[in-house]
Order: C-alpha cells, then structure tokens, then sequence
C-alpha cells in the first residue's frame, strides 16, 4: 500500500498541488488521469521522491520515503518519468541493465544478465537489443525504458505516461504486458493515462486527479460515469456499455 497524507506540493503563490490524502492498494494497476496540467507528473514523482514535496508524508509499505535511504528505497519502488533524456550512445540491452544498479551497483553478475534478458524478452525486445537508443522509433525505445524499469524488480512500479509514442496495437500490448506484471509477478503498478479508456480497461482502480486535488478514487465502474468524467474532464462525457467494458465518448 502507498499512502499519501496531507501531501502538498506549493510550486508558487498560484499553482499549489494538494493537500492529498490517498491510499494505493497493494497489488493490480491503478491508472492515474485527469486533464493536464492536474497534478499527476507532481504525486507521481513526489511518490517516487524525484520531487521533493512541501508538507507532508508519503509511505511505501512500511517505509516512510523521506527517511528510508535511497539504496533501501531502490529496491522497493521504481519510476518512469515522462520526460526521459536518454543517453543516445547506448543500446537497449546496456539501458535494461541500469535497472540492476541499485543491486549490481554497476557490476552485473550472471544473474542479473539472465534476469536482463527476461525483461528484454518480456517487452518482445530480443532483437533490438544491440541497437542504439538513437536507432529505435519512439515506440521501441519506450518499451526499453518500462523493462528498464520493470528489471529493478521492484514491488511498486511507477509509469508516467508510458503510452505516450505508442500506436493503439503497442498500448493495448503494454498494458497487457503492465496486466502480466501486476499478475504474475505481484507489483504494484501505478501508472498515468492519458486516455480514460485504456484505463477503464486495464486498470483496478482509477484515481481522478483534477486542480491538484484527488477528486475521485474507484474502481472503473464506479468512476465510468456521465456526471464523473464530464466534471473531471470538464467536457461532456457520456458513457456507454461496450463489449467488453465501459467506454467515454466525448461529444
Ligand atoms: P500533469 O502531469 O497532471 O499534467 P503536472 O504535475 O506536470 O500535471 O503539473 C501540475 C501543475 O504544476 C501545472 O500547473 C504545472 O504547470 C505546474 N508545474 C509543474 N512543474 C512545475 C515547476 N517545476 N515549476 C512551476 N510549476 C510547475
Ligand atoms: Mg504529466
């Protein structure tokens, strides 16, 4: 479980985030959403200690993130920014390595290249994993980032936006691959959409972040409402029964 209390973020006198109070539950995704410029990129990172925040407490588990240190910490919860200024001058298999920095400490051991490997082929990047970051579409390269992210094997795995470059086929296919970690190998996966659809879809629970504040936190059938997404998104929303789950159509 990650909770969030009275956490507030004050970036200046007119933008303020917070204060939040939220409990994440252990185990499935909860998919982050809300318009931009709402406060996610901030909790996420302020929940990953990117970010320092104002005011407040953040725990992951039983750890309390402002005075776990930072190899402990590591070990516990994994982040992917939006944002991510990649080295070019590096292949696909040397950026999965850096998820066992916080283990290997820079010397990978037999074990860590076999649980390498396993994230190179878990992310269907077996054959790109020579090439340099620079020679990968947008796509390909964020799929290295999430198994670079996903090899710290960490409970809790943070996603901001990992969607983004993705054509419809490679989103469905990440949140599967997301859906399988959550699965199989038992995280905790906390992730920011962009498309309330993809969360409705793929998450357990969506949490609506609006002006910096959590407005609503539920599982999709109880955040899939008219009323809901039309005040969260502020935007007529109106949501129908499709064949394999709620769907928002904007009008
Ligand atoms: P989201 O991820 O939901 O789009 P962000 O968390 O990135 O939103 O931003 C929330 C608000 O904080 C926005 O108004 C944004 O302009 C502001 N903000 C974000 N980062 C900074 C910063 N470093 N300095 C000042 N304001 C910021
Ligand atoms: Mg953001």
């Amino acid at each position: 479980m990650i909770t969030l209390s009275n956490v507030r973020k004050e970036y200046n006198s007119d933008v303020a985030i917070g204060p939040v109070n939220l409990e994440i539950p252990s185990g499935g995704i909860t998919a982050l959403v809300g318009p931009n410029g709402a406060g996610k990129s901030t909790l996420l990172t302020m929940i990953g200690r990117l970010l320092g925040m104002d005011s407040g407490d953040i725990k992951v588990a039983q750890y309390d993130i402002t005075t776990t240190k930072s190899k402990d910490l590591a070990k516990i919860l994994s982040i992917l920014r939006q944002e991510n200024h990649f080295i070019t001058k590096l292949t696909v298999r040397q950026l999965v390595g850096f998820g066992r920095f916080p283990y290997s400490h820079g010397r990978l051991t037999a074990e860590d290249e076999e649980i390498i490997s396993r994230y190179i082929d878990f992310l269907h990047l077996t054959d790109l994993e020579d090439r340099y970051l620079d020679q990968l579409s947008g796509g390909q390269r964020q799929r290295a980032y999430v198994a670079m992210v996903l090899c710290q094997e960490t409970d809790y795995v943070l996603l901001d936006e990992p969607l983004n470059n993705l054509d419809i086929a490679h989103s469905v296919e990440m949140m599967k691959h997301l859906q399988s970690a959550a699965q199989e190998f038992g995280r905790t996966i906390i992730v920011v959409l962009h498309d309330i659809n993809f969360a409705a879809r793929y998450a357990d629970y969506i949490c609506a972040v609006k002006a910096g504040k959590i407005v609503e936190f539920g599982s999709p059938e109880e955040v899939m409402r008219d009323d809901i997404l039309t005040d969260i998104f502020n935007t007529p929303v109106q949501v129908i029964d499709g064949p394999h789950g709620l769907i928002a159509v904007y009008h």
